[in-house]
């Protein structure tokens, strides 16, 4: 709840409206019950457990990096499924990139998300969660969110934009627009209504090919969204808002990486005035495809005069890279790889 429902409720049981920055502090902090609400009353405690509860995800499997300390935490959630986060720490921060689905429906050919399908959309609150409770786990003061996770954050539109609202909130964790990324893997239609909310987070786009033969091959998404379509949509975005959108670009052997995707890429990429985010495609166990030479392909797309970045690879040893989140169900016979 945001603090102004939880205003709405106080006042209705004749409690003063400051009840509710106070249990919205408490929330953001992480508790687990009301019990642990210090500065409120017993009886009002009563009160709000009775008619209130608090979501706790419960830690199923933690796993630190040994090369750059990274910790992937695997969450079981109210109804039993699961889902990942990953904690990368940073010179500039830390960031927690967080899942917005079980599963996703996107269909990505290349991603490990995407191969046991869709369960359910996340709530706000288990969103939020996934940061709140890193950050109390981790002991590490999250400043950065990319929703990189598992799933499509503009298929579950409201309740991405109600987390944002609750994580940036002021009286929270009050984390700033700036300091947020949303990915998606292009559905036009929601980045225009994005646009209209007209927020400073960052935008990422996995384009991850400039041509609609390669893209219909590994990313099903484009067959009602083509590049021509997304990418008007993308230029209308950074009208509205004013933001750069970034477009993340997965390289992969033999497919996307071929000379002609790289000037069309580079071509494109100054209609927009986009920044690309490469990266060479992470294995996934099973999968046919092969990572290309990112360096090799940032360096010629930047000599086009490309604004260009390589993605630097974190958690390497736990699989915690892009792609490899996979939805997992609670399972007792889960295999507790790296345990701390
Ligand atoms: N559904 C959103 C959010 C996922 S973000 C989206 O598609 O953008 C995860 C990012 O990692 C996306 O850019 C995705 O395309 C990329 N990705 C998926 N599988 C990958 C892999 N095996 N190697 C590298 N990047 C991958």
């Amino acid at each position: 709840m945001l603090p102004y429902e939880l205003e709405e409720y106080f006042n209705k049981i004749g409690e003063p409206a400051f009840r509710a920055g106070q249990v919205f502090k408490w929330l953001a902090a992480g508790v687990t019950s009301f019990d642990d609400m210090t500065d409120i009353g017993k009886k009002l405690r009563e009160k709000l457990s009775e008619s209130f509860y608090i979501t706790v995800p419960n830690i199923l499997r933690k796993q630190v990096s040994a090369l750059d300390g990274t910790i992937k935490y695997l969450w079981e959630l109210r109804d039993g499924m699961a889902v990942e986060s990953v904690m990368m720490s940073y010179e500039h921060g830390n960031t927690v990139c967080v899942s917005s689905q079980v599963g996703c429906k996107m269909g990505c050919a290349f991603c490990a998300s995407t191969i046991g399908g869709h369960i359910r959309n996340l709530e706000p609150s288990e969103i939020l969660d996934q940061v709140v409770f890193t950050q109390l786990d981790s002991g590490k003061k999250i400043s950065n969110i990319v929703m990189m996770g598992i799933g499509e954050p503009l298929d579950n539109f409201d309740n991405v934009i109600r987390f944002l609202e609750l994580v940036n909130h002021a009286g929270g964790l009050n984390i700033g627009m700036r300091h947020i990324t949303v990915s998606t893997c292009g559905i036009a239609e929601r980045i225009d209504k994005l646009a209209s909310y007209n927020l400073q987070l960052t935008l990422s786009v996995s384009l991850h090919a400039p041509d609609d033969e390669t893209r219909n091959k590994i990313m099903p998404v484009n067959k009602s969204n083509n590049i021509s379509r997304l990418l008007e949509a993308c230029k209308h975005y950074h009208e509205k808002t004013g933001r750069r959108i970034s477009f993340e670009y997965a390289l992969i052997k033999g497919v996307n990486d071929g000379d002609g995707h790289l000037r069309l890429l580079a071509k494109k990429m100054r209609e927009v005035s986009g920044h690309v985010n490469l990266i060479a495609l992470n294995e996934v166990d099973g999968s046919q495809f092969k990572p290309g030479n990112a360096k090799e392909f940032a360096k010629r797309l930047s000599e086009l005069g490309v604004n260009v970045t390589v993605r630097r690879r974190l958690g390497a040893d736990i699989d915690a890279a892009c792609g490899q989140l996979r939805k997992k169900e609670k399972s007792p016979s889960y295999s507790v790889k790296g345990k701390v």
